[in-house]
Order: C-alpha cells, then sequence, then structure tokens
C-alpha cells in the first residue's frame, strides 16, 4: 500500500463560457484565481485555476472553457459532485449567497453524520459544500466572502460509478481506507490526510453512462509532495498493472495520469514548484502565462482568447 498521497491536488473540468467560469469561482465562491494560462494540449482554450491564496495543493478548482462545449449528461463513470470544505455553522450563510446570486440545484443534504449544501456550477456542474469542525487549511480572505465563511479547499468528489469495486481497491492500493459505508455509498479517506482527502465512491449498476461535455469533470488529481515521492508511487502502480503515463511537466506540477476501471481518470501531481513559479504570491493569476512551448503563440493567443473581466 502507497503512503505517499495524502489526498486531492487538484479537480479539472470544463466549460462553455471563460468569463461566466471566471465569475462564479471569484465573485460567487469567492476564490481566487491563481493562474490564467491556456490547455498545454490545445493552447488554443484557457486553463483557468481557482484556490487559495498560493493555489495550495487540495485546493485548486481548474477549468478548461471551451466556448460553446455543449453541456455534458451526467451518468456513471465519472466524477458526480466536487465537495469543498467549509466551516461550521456557515451553512446558512452559503445557501442566502447562492440564491442571491440566482445559483441553480440548491438543496440541503446530509451524508454520513455532515450537512450539505448541494448546488450547480454555471454548467450543471454538481457541486456541494459541506461543514466541518476544523480544517488546517486558512480560506481567501481577499475576496468578497469574509475568512470566517470561506471555502477551505476540497473536502471530497463522489464518483458515480457502475460498479465501485474495482475503483475502491485501486483507492485502498493508493493508500485510502474504507470509513463507512451505507446503501450504495462507500466512503474512503486517506490517513494523514490534507483536509481534501475523502472519496465517496456511488454505486449504481442501472444508470447510462455519463456523456462528457461543460460541467463535467474531465480528472482528479490526487497530491504527492515531490517529485521523488511521484516517481515512487508511478513505480508501484506500473508493479501493480496499472497503465501509467510518463511523468509531464505542467509548468507549476509534475503530472502522471491513468484510467480507472471505473472510467474516471486520475492524475497524481506535485506540490512542487507551485504557482509562484513564474509570478509574484501578491498578482498570482493576473497575467496570461504561457508555457515555453507555446510563448511563440502569445500574440495571436491575446487576440484569440476571450476577454475576462475581473
Ligand atoms: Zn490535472
Amino acid at each position: 500500500m502507497l503512503t505517499q498521497i495524502n489526498g486531492l491536488h487538484h479537480v479539472t473540468s470544463m466549460a462553455s463560457d471563460a468569463q461566466e467560469n471566471n465569475a462564479f469561482f471569484t465573485n460567487v465562491l469567492g476564490l481566487r484565481r491563481v493562474k490564467k494560462t491556456v490547455n498545454f494540449d490545445a493552447p488554443d482554450v484557457y486553463h483557468l485555476y481557482y484556490g487559495d491564496k498560493t493555489g495550495g495543493a487540495g485546493t485548486v478548482m481548474t477549468y478548461f472553457p471551451f466556448p460553446n462545449m455543449p453541456k455534458g449528461h451526467r451518468g456513471t463513470g465519472e466524477v458526480s459532485q466536487t465537495v469543498f470544505a467549509v466551516p461550521q455553522g456557515s451553512l446558512g450563510f452559503w445557501q442566502d449567497r447562492l440564491e442571491n446570486a440566482a445559483v441553480e440545484g440548491i438543496s440541503t443534504a446530509e451524508r454520513f453524520g455532515e450537512k450539505r449544501l448541494n448546488f450547480h456550477g454555471p454548467d450543471g456542474d454538481g457541486f456541494a459544500l459541506v461543514e466541518v469542525a476544523s480544517d488546517p487549511r486558512t480560506p481567501y480572505g481577499d475576496g468578497p466572502v469574509p475568512v470566517d465563511m470561506g471555502i477551505y479547499g476540497f473536502h471530497s468528489v463522489t464518483m458515480h460509478l457502475r460498479d465501485a469495486a474495482a475503483t475502491a481497491e485501486l483507492l485502498k492500493f493508493m493508500g485510502y481506507k474504507e470509513t463507512n459505508q451505507q446503501g450504495n455509498l462507500t466512503r474512503l479517506a486517506a490517513t494523514d490526510g490534507n483536509g481534501a482527502h475523502i472519496i465517496d465512491l456511488e454505486a449504481d449498476s442501472d444508470a447510462p453512462r455519463a456523456r462528457e461535455g461543460a460541467g463535467s469533470v474531465h480528472h482528479v488529481a490526487f497530491a504527492v509532495k515531490t517529485k521523488e515521492a511521484q516517481v515512487e508511487v508511478r513505480k508501484a502502480l506500473l508493479a501493480h498493472g496499472v497503465h501509467v503515463t510518463p511523468v509531464i511537466d505542467r509548468d507549476y506540477f509534475w503530472a502522471i495520469y491513468f484510467r480507472t476501471p471505473g472510467g474516471v481518470l486520475f492524475e497524481i501531481a506535485t506540490h512542487e514548484p507551485g504557482f509562484a513559479r513564474d509570478e509574484d504570491v501578491a498578482h498570482l493569476g493576473e497575467a496570461l502565462k504561457l508555457p515555453d512551448q507555446h510563448a511563440h503563440l502569445r500574440a495571436r493567443l491575446e487576440k484569440s482568447l476571450p476577454e475576462i473581466a475581473d
């Protein structure tokens, strides 16, 4: 069993409108845009990152906004809900805030003894806020949401699967332990976690397969601290029979990817070097940053990428 993974690193989804996406995460949810760059594999599309002050691992929601992309259809083989942790007693504040912003899909629920507020993102993305008693992370306090109500970072993701068994086994190999089970829901958690260390598996053998589009999660990334830890994890996964990509340089972290038995794409990403690699913490996310391999496209991209008003 691996011990290097301590929770989520980031979650990456697709959107249909960069401006609308940016406004939702910064103005409504109060996260900080910590990087404005492009999809390294398709540089005509932005890659926008939202998180805490520095974009710490376990706080970063990222998007590829493909203009006018049709909405995805929820189903099995995908992350159906991305869940953020908020302070105890803050859900009333959040319900008012989301209702005032005309956010859709708002409902309250409880799961494994935790109160949660479900809601949809601009493209029907599945989100929830969960109250947690304590969290080692500090919410971003310089945005429109007061720091004592703010989002700490991720709490968990829910994966909606035809059959959860093989994915549960893989997560256990990655260092997760089953902590709760109720009906078709299984909760796993990483020991020595980073706050974003819970995964819920929802098994549903009759549901249709998901169709990917705007509002769909593209992949979910797990955190390891160093490149050395990532190499150890990669070797162990290969020896376990998992088809893992070589290490890919994503400028702000190193990444490896593999498709899981339930259909969800996993990534393992390093803490290092982080988002302050190419701009000061005080100005994170302000300028358009391009990786070296796409630097020659700057003039064209500055014209063609849609404007994002801050
Ligand atoms: Zn990623």
